[in-house]
């Protein structure tokens, strides 16, 4: 579904903040893309719905190249995002408004803008919120909604741009239950992230480091590998958590790392 080759990108034309990226994304696949400030997670995010396309190597979204100017329009359509800020991502003042802009813009049937408005809140856990008003709820509820707007324009592919990075711990936890129960509906999603409990609920972790491909596999292979993800400066006692929940359910955890990382917990 989105399948990159050797991509790099500058901003400056100087210095590459992704350098010979390689990473496919299956259908149905749920990555979590971590790293540390700077690493390039918002920029390789960037390049999956085409605000930028990459200096070298392809970015391909279901087959299209995001070069293709022609694409454009179909590519956006492909990969539906959702940003940091919930404020800056909500254009009305109610929430089934909301939901509707995008499907109305595009021209989208008065029903069938109905049915979808309908749908996406359900997906999101915002039935009966139809009627609120967008500036009285929640950050987490914010992006909820605006997860809603992004389904109601029926992508195959949900990016979160660091969605989560602004709520709460429970605004975080709902929103990753959401992430989960829409890729166990066969969405695409990738979701950007320094935290590394979420990238513990997905298929597949990749760590950017400097603007590379650091570590990629599944969260038991990635977020036991304590040692890395303290040298980028992602948060280490969580590990300890994960490889305490990894090893009993049967995980094979080496017990060198328990210890340390319940060290670090008792002294944290
Ligand atoms: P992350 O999302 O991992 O924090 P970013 O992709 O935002 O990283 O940034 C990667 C690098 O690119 C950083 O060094 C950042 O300063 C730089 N950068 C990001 N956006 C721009 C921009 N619009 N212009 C110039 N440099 C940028």
């Amino acid at each position: 579904m989105i399948d990159c080759e050797h991509m790099s990108f500058t901003y400056d034309g100087k210095r590459f903040v992704l350098s010979d990226v390689s990473i496919r994304i299956a259908q149905g696949e749920f990555v979590c893309i971590l790293g540390g400030n700077g690493s390039g997670k918002s920029t390789f995010a960037k390049h999956i719905n085409a605000l930028l396309v990459p200096d070298e190597g392809t970015m391909t979204v279901d087959g299209m190249d995001t070069a293709d100017e022609e694409s454009l329009y179909a590519i956006r359509s492909t990969a539906g995002m959702v940003f940091q800020n919930p404020d800056d991502q909500l254009v009305a003042s109610l929430v089934e408004d909301d939901v509707a802009f995008g499907p109305e813009n595009m021209g989208v049937e008065t029903s069938e803008i109905a049915r979808r408005v309908r749908e996406a809140l359900a997906e999101v856990g915002l039935m009966g919120f139809e009627t609120h008003e967008t500036n009285a709820l929640s950050g987490g509820q914010k992006q909820r909604v605006a997860i809603a707007g992004a389904l109601a324009m029926e992508p195959k592919i949900l990016i979160l741009d660091e969605a989560s990075s602004m709520l709460d711990p429970r605004g975080r936890r709902g929103l990753m239950r959401v992430c989960k129960a829409l890729h166990e509906r066969g969405m695409t999603v990738v979701a950007i992230t320094h935290f590394m409990e979420e990238a513990a609920e997905a298929d597949r972790v990749v760590v950017l480091d400097g603007g590379r491909v650091a570590l990629d596999g599944t969260p038991a292979d990635v977020l036991v590998q304590t040692d890395k993800l303290a040298h980028l400066n992602l948060e280490v006692p969580f590990a300890c958590e994960l490889s305490e929940r990894l090893r009993s359910e049967g995980v094979d955890v080496p017990a060198c790392i328990r210890e340390r990382d319940l060290a670090h917990a008792i002294a944290d």
